[in-house]
């Protein structure tokens, strides 16, 4: 299944996404994609709604905005580092152990809205990743079952200030959660819908021009390993979002450097996850 929320900016209704591009309204039945709707039997009662009432269902409008396919999360934990061309082209280490670090969850906005470059930035890069929603409170599972805890996946631009995040002392989590830099979606698409999630294509263009074209292949750590890892130092709750690394390509990567500007346009994806678009604009007030 193929979950989407619909509609204006805080006002989205849940939805479902047919394989044909229909876009169901759900929301007469489901009040929203949160940790209540997740943790709880929302999932198999959706199905079974599609099943038996998806021809009678309202539809949501032509072209009508989609917004990020999960309800504000309690958090989105982001990791550092896990693709081996892209520590190098950092000039990182391979990690022995996953990178961990947290951006803020009023980041999120929808796959295809804006991207504001923030008050004073100089450095703005994008990272295409693949992103997992947790389905089921997780706290020590270990790697075996960790998959049960997953509600499914989703395409991520992990934007990133690198002035902010390298430049200004401490942690990463400065030049990640400016607000427009975490655009997720088009849609929370369940794991029995991807074949594979360890081998999944996944590209990012600016302007047309491929910057990064790679598989999850490549990943160091994949999606079992990292919720198993994650729940031994936190608990992660149903909803919240975990955004698994990027490949090479990013800007900072380039010599000299090739950061985003106004009027820029990235278009990225992942296969069996779909596509996004962003422009980016200028900063105002
Ligand atoms: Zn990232």
């Amino acid at each position: 299944m193929r979950l989407i929320r619909c509609g204006a900016p805080a006002l989205e209704r849940p939805g479902v996404l047919l394989p044909d591009g229909t876009r169901l309204d759900v929301s007469a039945t489901v009040r929203d994609y949160d940790e209540e709707f997740l943790g709880g039997d929302g999932l198999a009662r959706l199905r079974e709604l599609v099943r038996q009432r998806g021809g009678s269902l309202p539809r949501f409008a032509e072209g009508a905005r989609l917004g990020p396919p999960v309800c504000r999360p309690s958090k989105i934990v982001c990791i550092g580092l896990n693709f081996v061309d892209h520590a190098r082209e950092t000039k990182a280490q391979i990690p022995k152990e996953p990178v961990l670090f947290f951006k803020s969850t009023t980041a999120l906005q929808g796959p295809d809205d804006d991207v504001t470059i923030p008050r004073g930035a100089t450095k703005v890069d994008y990272e295409v990743e693949l992103a997992f929603v947790v389905g089921r409170l997780a706290r020590h599972v270990p790697e075996e079952r960790a998959l049960e805890h997953v509600a499914g996946l989703v395409l991520h631009n992990d934007y990133s200030e690198r002035a902010f995040q390298l430049e200004r002392g401490g942690q990463w989590v400065k030049g990640k959660s400016c607000d427009t830099f975490a655009p997720l979606g088009p849609a929370l698409v369940t794991l029995d819908e991807v074949p594979d999630p360890g081998r999944l294509r996944m590209w990012l263009k600016v302007n047309g021009e491929t910057r990064q074209e790679s598989s999850t292949a490549n990943m160091v750590f994949g999606v079992a390993h990292l919720l198993s890892y994650v729940s031994t130092f936190m608990t992660l709750l149903p909803g919240d979002v975990i955004s698994t690394g990027t490949p090479a390509g990013v800007g900072l990567g380039f010599d000299p450097p090739r950061y985003l500007k106004a009027g820029d346009v990235v278009e990225l994806g992942i296969e069996h996850l779909g596509q996004q678009r962003q422009r980016l604009v200028p900063f105002h007030g």
